[in-house]
């Protein structure tokens, strides 16, 4: 049987996790969490929610109250595999009652509504939580194609949280991977996905010695940043996992003066 797109993760996190001990707390944390999420996303694929009428955008609506009702074990499930800081958040939330547990949910689905959550725990539960719900909502939906390559996902609306580059011809298709729901869309190579930026001179490439395939994306307009991951140079790469795997990166990217488009799961 093939794998579904949560075991290809958690395959290439393990491999990291072997290859760049460096990046090993922050991804076995991950694998943690992505078997979490598949099993959530497992129970959504399930007959129940199959036969929703395909027309509706769930992106749109209010959260499902069934669904919200399971965020309480989710958090008891992060706490038993999670890092001692992640516990004491987890603990935290958990111990909320029912009513502040669902606002956050709320106000993290509902972003674009002006809710919003800042970088953090919250976020964190949130994101990771809701993940699998999007990605379930996201395949049954059809795109409306139409317009220029967008800067935020065609789907959920949320900024992409790593860029890849996937071997076209002599050269790389640059896609963007959405923080949230997952999708891949493609986007021009020479403009930043921020503020549009397309003068090449202020868009600076910088990549290191290790890892060689994960490059950081500038833009000198707007100061911010986003990590491709080039499969050009290494096929067996994720854009996801070996996004988040480059650590240091970050690290030269923030002490350079440049903010990140937004941060990962792991909310680096
Ligand atoms: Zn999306
Ligand atoms: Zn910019």
């Amino acid at each position: 049987m093939p794998k579904n797109e949560w075991q290809r993760r958690t395959e290439r996190a393990e491999e990291l996790i072997r290859d760049r001990p460096a990046a090993g707390e922050v991804l076995q944390f991950f694998v943690a969490i992505t078997g979490l999420q598949e099993e959530l996303w497992r129970e959504l694929e399930g007959p129940a929610t199959a036969s929703a009428d395909p027309g509706t955008n769930f992106f749109a609506q209010p959260l499902p109250s069934s669904l919200v009702a399971r965020f309480g074990s989710f958090l008891s499930s992060v706490k038993d595999r999670a890092p001692a800081v992640v516990v004491q958040a987890a603990e935290r939330l958990g111990h909320e009652d029912a009513a502040l547990q669902s606002h956050v949910l709320d106000s993290f689905w509902q972003e674009n509504a002006g809710g919003a959550l800042p970088p953090g725990p919250e976020d964190f539960f949130a994101r990771a939580f809701l993940q699998p719900y999007a990605v379930n909502v996201r395949s049954r939906l059809a795109l409306q194609r139409g317009g220029p390559t967008p800067c935020l996902c065609p789907f959920c609306g949320r900024k992409p949280s790593s860029g890849v580059l996937r071997p076209l011809g002599d050269g790389g298709q640059r896609s963007l991977v959405c923080s949230l729901c997952l999708y891949e869309w493609e986007f021009r190579r020479i403009v930043c996905p921020a503020c549009g930026e397309e003068d090449h001179a202020k868009l600076p490439v910088y990549t290191a010695e290790d890892p060689k395939h994960v490059r950081v994306e500038c833009c000198d307009r707007c100061r911010c940043y986003i990590k491709t991951v080039d499969l050009t140079k290494n096929g067996l790469a994720d854009p996801v996992v070996d996004e988040i795997g480059a650590i240091p990166l970050d690290l030269w990217a923030q002490d350079h003066g440049y903010a990140k488009l937004q941060l990962n799961l792991m909310q680096l």
